[in-house]
């Protein structure tokens, strides 16, 4: 969503893990021999939301317990 791929400036699809380098499939495939390093920016969307939403639970199940919600930040 507004990534786009560094090489060619397509909409990426792919980023790789810890950087914010994006590629599109198209140069994801050729560069990377093995796109397995890549991960979906799909999913990693989806796998920040996750994130959130567990916050958002722990907050609320925690939500007497001040003091750990502090820490965990
Ligand atoms: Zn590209």
């Amino acid at each position: 969503m507004g990534k786009k791929c560094i090489i060619c400036g397509e909409e990426a699809t792919f980023c790789i893990k810890g950087t914010s380098d994006y590629y599109c499939q198209e140069c994801a495939e050729e560069n990377f021999a093995d796109i397995s390093v890549l991960q979906k920016v799909e999913e990693e969307a989806q796998r920040l939301k996750e994130v959130i939403k567990e916050r958002m639970k722990e907050k609320q199940d925690t939500d007497a317990d001040e003091e750990n919600i502090k820490e965990d930040i």
